[in-house]
């Protein structure tokens, strides 16, 4: 039979996850992942990494001219964090649902965010938001090598 619309758009897909220094910190890198898995994501790559400044500024470099960006680079790079490479049918959007709004106050009840982040920019977890900042954003910290499917 043909696959309805819905099928069709349900590919395999790989998104780009980092679990945040306010996470690590607090030791929910397990619980983190077992909400991912729950959700059908696999990880197939996964690193825990301390980054400078100016790596987070560049992996952040799309939000240089908002009025968070100093902070948020500080932040990311006052701790280690996780990264990790997420796959599943349809990752991207499925690992949005699964984190949550940005703003923790905003997050649905079970969602990452909901039940772990701090605020609107200690909230525990980025997850890419398209095919195109996945690629990139996987590429920034993974080599081939790393990505065993
Ligand atoms: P995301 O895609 O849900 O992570 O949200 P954005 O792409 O809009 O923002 C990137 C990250 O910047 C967020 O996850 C927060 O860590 C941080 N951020 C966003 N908005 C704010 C804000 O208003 N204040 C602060 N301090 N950080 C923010
Ligand atoms: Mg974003």
């Amino acid at each position: 039979a043909p696959l309805s619309q819905g099928e069709a758009n349900m590919a395999l897909e790989r998104t780009f996850s980092i679990i945040k220094p306010d996470a690590t910190r607090r030791n929910l890198t397990g619980k983190i992942n077992a909400k991912f898995e729950e959700a059908g994501l696999r990880i197939v790559a996964q690193k825990r990494i301390h980054m400078t400044k100016s790596q987070a500024g560049k992996f952040y470099d799309v939000h240089a001219e908002r009025p968070f960006y100093d902070e948020l680079c500080e932040f990311m790079s006052s701790a280690p964090v996780v990264v990790q490479v997420l796959e599943g049918e349809g990752a991207i959007a499925k690992n949005r649902e699964v984190m949550g709004a940005t703003n923790p106050a905003d997050a649905a009840p079970g969602t990452i965010r909901a039940e772990f982040a701090e605020s609107v920019g200690e909230n525990s977890v980025h997850g890419s938001d398209a095919p195109e900042t996945a690629a990139v954003e996987i590429a920034y910290f993974f080599s081939g090598i790393e990505l065993v499917g």
